[in-house]
């Protein structure tokens, strides 16, 4: 599952202010291997947030496929098992020897398919909470999670129920 949750984290970040920094301990937190980046590669990666952005807010699931197959094609090559570190088979869908860039690219695009193919194209998400730039991966039970927080829920409850009635 690491391929959905490092892409709504990388778009979360976009949303939250990108930095090399940011951009790292995100990376780290995913344990992507070689996750150092420099300038550079923190601005590609960066773009390639802003490509990751639509699958996360799509409405429909026939744009959100569209939209993944079009990381499909940039992002990834020649799909192989691999079994590295006594992990069970999975799949990579760039090279070892690339760099971190095409890697991350690759374990988000072909993580975001793999992943479209059990969700039925949803449970991919952004915070209904005005302002609030968090993307998610919807685990939960029925699957309809609006809110990255039960505490951007609650803000909107709570602004719901002060709003005048004729600008609901
Ligand atoms: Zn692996
Ligand atoms: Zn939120």
């Amino acid at each position: 599952m690491t391929g959905p949750l490092l892409a709504a984290d990388l778009v979360t970040l976009r949303g939250e202010g990108w930095s090399v920094g940011g951009a790292a301990d995100v990376l780290s937190a995913h344990q992507i291997r070689r996750g150092d980046l420099d300038a550079r590669s923190a601005e590609l990666l960066g773009q390639w947030a802003d490509r990751l952005d639509p699958v996360f807010r799509a409405q429909a699931v026939d744009l959100r496929c569209e939209k993944i197959n079009q990381l499909l094609v940039s992002g990834t090559a020649l799909p192989y098992l691999t079994t590295h570190d006594g992990l069970r088979p999975h799949l990579h869908f760039a090279s070892d020897a690339q760099d971190v860039v095409a890697r991350v690219r690759a374990v988000t695009a072909g993580g975001l398919a793999l992943f479209a193919v059990e969700s039925e194209g949803a449970r991919l998400g952004v915070c209904q909470r005005d302002g609030c730039p968090v993307a998610f991966v919807d685990t939960s039970r029925n699957g309809r999670r609006a809110y990255c927080s039960a505490k951007c829920g609650n803000y909107d409850a709570v602004r719901r129920h002060r709003a005048p009635i004729s600008r609901r």
